[in-house]
């Protein structure tokens, strides 16, 4: 059999998810909270899955969760919609989207990798706008392909990453005014903003909102919350796969609304140790960052890139470096640590740049 000639042509031409599999002592790659859960939440949390049946399916749909969270933005159960991380939520609303529709999925560049990786996989063809020399959306051309085109789904994240700003609320509410097709407003780095659409879904019935408990602690889980119209969330339940939430994360899911507080105590020493690095970096000659809402910071350095992530490699610290597009051809994308591992990070930084 010839593989290739039964494969899609988009999935053929790609490359996959650039997933960094080096190993190092500092792991501030990813975008991970990087505390491990309080004692006494892990205690509740291991009490928990002790009840759970093993030998069943999980509840399809995740009705506990979508009750829980529809609770939690204070927004009805029919307009939430629980996805394993919101990668899920993103191949579920790009498969439920026509791809034979005139316009493409539009989103700006760079921004998350898998907006256009699920469009294309999808069968979808993709329109990237550049941001702007100061990383802001272009507005201007933005809106000029809503009306020539009619994007079917608009991808915004929000903040960005990776620049790590949010755009701003006027320009994202032009959008959403000119738009026909769904503006899908990515909030999984809202903990590290406080800014959001949330209270804004009355006013728009093509707003979704995508969430993630992904950024607050609880990577491993995979549990991502979509919250829109309640027809779309109708028809996105039908591509959905039954049992697409497993027994663990529902239980430890609903655990985290019932003790929100708890688990969000991390995120604002996360939003102070971030200040703390940013300032530092800010004081390393050559290296210049950007500002962020999030929990990672962008930075360009004046040296080779390459070489700067290479050595910072050898000496145990991973960072995020980005090969496109040129806006970030001199750039890497730092992950708020620990107060220890930022701190160390600094230190080699500095070493790998100015030898001291
Ligand atoms: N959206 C954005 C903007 C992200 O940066 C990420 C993860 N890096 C995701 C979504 C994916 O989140 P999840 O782990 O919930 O799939």
């Amino acid at each position: 059999m010839n593989i290739e000639k039964i494969i899609k042509n988009a999935v053929l031409s790609q490359e996959a998810y650039p997933v960094e599999e080096t190993v190092c002592r500092i792991k501030l790659d990813a975008n991970e909270n990087p505390y491990p859960l309080p004692p006494g939440l892990k205690h509740m949390i291991l009490e928990r899955l002790e009840a759970v049946p093993l030998n069943r399916y999980p509840a399809p749909g995740s009705p506990g969760l979508r009750r829980d969270f529809a609770r939690y933005y204070g927004v009805d159960e029919d307009m939430v919609l629980i996805g394993n991380g919101s990668d899920e939520l993103i191949h579920i609303l790009l498969t439920a989207v026509n791809p034979r529709l005139s316009g493409s999925v539009m989103f700006p560049t760079p921004t998350f990798a898998m907006y256009g990786i699920t469009a294309l996989n999808s069968g979808h063809d993709i329109i990237e706008v550049p941001l702007d020399d100061r990383l802001e959306l272009d507005i201007d051309a933005m809106l000029d392909i809503i009306s020539d085109k009619k994007p079917p789904i608009t991808f915004l994240s929000y903040p960005n990453n990776p620049t790590g700003k949010c755009f701003g609320r006027d320009d994202i509410e032009k959008i959403l005014e000119a738009s026909s097709g769904l503006v899908v407003l990515d909030e999984a780095y809202f903990n590290f903003s406080g800014k959001t659409f949330l209270r804004d879904l009355d006013r728009w019935d093509n707003l979704v909102i995508l969430r993630t408990l992904s950024k607050v602690g609880l990577a491993a889980l995979r549990l991502g919350i979509l919250i829109g119209h309640p027809l779309l969330v109708h028809h996105l339940n039908k591509v959905r796969l039954p049992y697409n939430v497993n027994i663990f994360s529902q239980v430890v899911g609903s655990l985290f609304v019932e003790h929100s507080g708890d688990f969000l105590e991390l995120t604002d020493k996360i939003i102070s140790n971030r200040k703390w690095l940013f300032d530092k970096l800010m004081a390393i000659e050559g290296i210049n960052p950007y500002p962020s809402d999030a929990n990672f910071i962008l930075f360009s350095c004046f040296m080779e890139k390459d070489d700067v992530y290479g050595q910072l490699v050898d000496r145990g610290v991973l960072v995020k470096s980005f090969t496109s597009p040129d806006i970030l051809k001199n750039c890497m994308r730092v992950t708020v640590g620990t107060e220890e591992e930022n701190r160390e990070f600094i230190e080699t930084l500095k070493v790998v740049v100015h030898g001291e």
